[in-house]
């Protein structure tokens, strides 16, 4: 019997269909356009907001779905799921509905629940989460943008970069000094509302080596000024243990997607190599391709196991930041492992960029970089082995 996740159910089993088939009709068929135009359709966020897509996490009272972190894994494992393609990374549902919907939900006031989660559920917002700057991204105490109270407002300066989602944003969650003269402790999370926004601009979509439909851009806030209500939670100084709270989470998504990656990049190179003919025999009887898909298939397989027991874990609350650490430097690293031995075996052809090999390779290897880099989630996980 094929293995199944213990979490899997009936319900999550019909999603995961349902999602298969609204991401043929609506996104696959798109992902070569997409990635020409370096972002996905504006529209299309509005399309899976009414598919109920977006926010799928989040309570039905806040415009949500009204499931949990398991509805999530099922949505973004589809995402990466197309069969015969590589799916879509571009679509940034997971910055929007899994980590910045949960800012809002699990921060958030009351008031600024109600005013921002409908919209982002329906799509009618995008959001985004600006952290990394020019001159910081993984010393993440050492950010320069200010917000700095004038009278009854803050004003906001600085620049961000790398930001998800950040061409199409129409809201972004800024990590900003409210006191400079503190590390993590000035640390605030303060919301910019960016249609007619003054002092707000973004850069550069910036041309990135894949992810190539995923918008990645940068912010400046010149005197950017908004409302105390838009401080998350309303309390200065709180940003810093709003950020490390929700990593779990995050890492742990990103692992997600990353044994969907795998998983396509096996389905597509076992397609391959059994159409492939090499001296008179398909490549896939070629006992290295065999011995090199069998110890794929293994990783895959081990990867998946560990990571359904981490998302176990986290429904039930347990799963503690260096284990989620583990999943996302071990998932992602074995995930470029296993892409690149899946290019080799499509000779020249896996080096086409229009072969989805050749997308997966080069979307893969952002994994080990962002959501804090690899070099960062073994820091973490060292610093708990004294503890054990
Ligand atoms: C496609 C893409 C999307 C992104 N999306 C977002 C987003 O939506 N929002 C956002 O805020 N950011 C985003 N980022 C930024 C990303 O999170 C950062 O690039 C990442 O945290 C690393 O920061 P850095 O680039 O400044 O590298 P640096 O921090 O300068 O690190 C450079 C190298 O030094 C290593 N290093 C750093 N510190 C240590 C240490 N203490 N010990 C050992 N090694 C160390 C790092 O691991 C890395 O290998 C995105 C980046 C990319 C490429």
């Amino acid at each position: 019997m094929s293995y199944e996740a213990t979490w899997m159910t009936d319900e999550l089993r019909m999603l995961a269909d349902e999602i298969n088939r609204f991401y043929r009709a609506e996104m696959f068929p798109h992902e070569d356009r997409w990635r020409a135009q370096g972002h996905v359709d504006r529209a299309f966020w509005n399309k899976a907001g009414d598919a109920g897509i977006l926010c799928a996490s989040i309570p039905e009272e806040y415009g949500g779905a009204g499931g949990d972190f398991r509805h999530e894994c099922v949505i973004l494992t589809e995402q990466h799921r197309g069969k015969g393609a590589s799916g879509s990374s571009g679509f940034g549902n997971s910055v929007h509905s899994q980590i910045c919907a949960h800012y809002f939900l699990d921060y958030g006031t009351e008031e600024q629940k109600k005013r921002w989660l409908p919209g982002m559920a329906s799509g009618e917002l995008v959001c985004a989460i600006a952290m990394t700057e020019p001159g910081t991204g993984s010393d993440l105490q050492s950010i320069k943008t200010t917000a700095t109270l004038d009278g009854n407002e803050y004003v906001i300066n600085g620049s961000k970069t790398f930001i998800s989602n950040g061409q199409l944003a129409d809201l972004v969650i800024v990590v900003c000094k409210t006191d400079p003269s503190q590390g993590g402790k000035g640390i605030s999370l303060v919301v910019v509302e960016t249609e007619n926004q003054k002092g707000f601009a973004r850069g550069r979509n910036l041309d990135k080596i894949g992810l190539k439909s995923q918008d990645t851009s940068e912010l400046f806030f010149d005197n950017v000024r908004v409302g105390p209500e838009n401080l998350l939670g309303g309390a200065e100084g709180q940003g810093f243990k709003q950020l490390m709270t929700a990593l779990p989470r995050e890492r742990l998504i990103i692992a997600v997607g990353g044994i969907a990656a795998m998983e396509t990049a096996l389905a597509v190179t076992i397609d391959y190599t059994a159409n492939r003919q090499v001296f008179g025999k398909s490549l896939l009887e070629m006992q290295n391709t065999r011995f090199k898909l069998a110890e794929a298939k293994t990783i895959a397989h081990v990867a998946r196991v560990f990571v359904d027991n981490c998302i176990d874990r986290f429904m039930a609350g347990t799963l503690d930041a260096s284990t989620a650490s583990m999943a996302k430097w071990w998932v992602t690293q074995m995930q470029c492992d296993v892409v690149d031995e899946c290019l080799q075996l499509h000779g020249g052809y896996g080096y086409m960029s229009d072969y989805p090999i050749a997308q997966l390779y080069a979307d893969a290897r952002v994994q080990k970089i962002y959501g804090g880099s690899n070099e960062i989630m073994k820091e973490l996980i060292a610093r708990s082995l004294v503890a054990t």
